[in-house]
């Protein structure tokens, strides 16, 4: 029931789960993050507390500056390893709060069109429309953006790709979404207590708004597709 992301200058895994440890208070029943390492993307996810997955990242780390994370709480699909989030389709790598009401529409289009399903999550539906419009030739954003143009429902999104060591899409739709900003680092959290200990430079998503953020800033724009100023506000939160 969180969502972070951190395009940094350090290595993200730790930054990730530190940020996830300050949504706790949402409640949880499995976590997992994603980054990009030299182009590659790569994920680990574990049911239960987060120390889990902390013991996974011992075991076995996620090396990379770029990522994204998520606490879940459980909608569609059992709290199991599979179905916990980032979840990957090709390319892309997807974190979700909130349920994707047509997703049982989507799923068919797409299994009619080949995709295998891993999950029985609402979810994993948005990784592989995605990875079907990359895999038309869309770059990163555009596929995105054109899977998010088909969705129904409420939710907080953010999306991570193979090959960019230097984007993340995001999108709001009835579950909050804050971007933080740093030097030359950029931060999304599902509020602004995740990214405190990063930054209290934050700018707040409204109602239908999704953005394309690299480590220069975000470009958003709102629910019609039209470029939106949104202010930065600097906000004082105990760390
Ligand atoms: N509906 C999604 C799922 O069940 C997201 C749940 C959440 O908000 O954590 O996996």
């Amino acid at each position: 029931c969180g969502i972070v992301g951190v395009l940094g200058d350090h290595e993200a895994a730790p930054l990730l789960v530190q940020a996830l440890g300050r949504l706790e208070y949402r409640g949880y029943d499995s976590a997992g993050i994603a980054t990009v390492n030299a182009g590659r993307l790569d994920r680990r996810r574990a049911v239960g507390k987060l120390v889990n997955l902390s013991d996974l990242l011992v075991h076995d780390p996620l090396p990379g500056r770029s990522g994204i994370g998520h606490t879940r709480w459980a909608t569609h699909g059992a709290p199991t390893v599979t179905n916990a989030h980032p979840h990957r389709a090709g390319r892309v790598a997807v974190v979700h709060n909130g349920i994707i009401e047509n997703y049982r529409a989507l799923r068919e289009e797409l299994s009619i069109g080949g995709a295998g399903f891993e999950s029985e999550t609402d979810t994993e539906t948005v990784a592989l429309l995605t990875q079907k419009y990359l895999g038309e030739g869309l770059p990163a954003a555009e596929a995105a953006f054109k899977a998010l143009s088909r969705l129904e429902g409420a939710f907080a999104l953010c999306f991570l790709f193979e090959g960019e060591d230097d984007l993340m899409v995001i999108a709001r739709k009835g579950s909050p979404l804050a971007i933080g900003h740093g030097a030359g680092e950029m931060f999304v959290g599902s509020d602004a207590i995740a990214l405190a200990p990063m930054t209290n430079h934050i700018t707040y998503l409204e109602e239908g708004d999704r953005a394309i953020v690299t480590r220069a800033g975000a470009r958003i724009f709102d629910a019609h597709g039209t470029p939106a100023e949104r202010t930065v506000k600097t906000i004082d939160i105990d760390t």
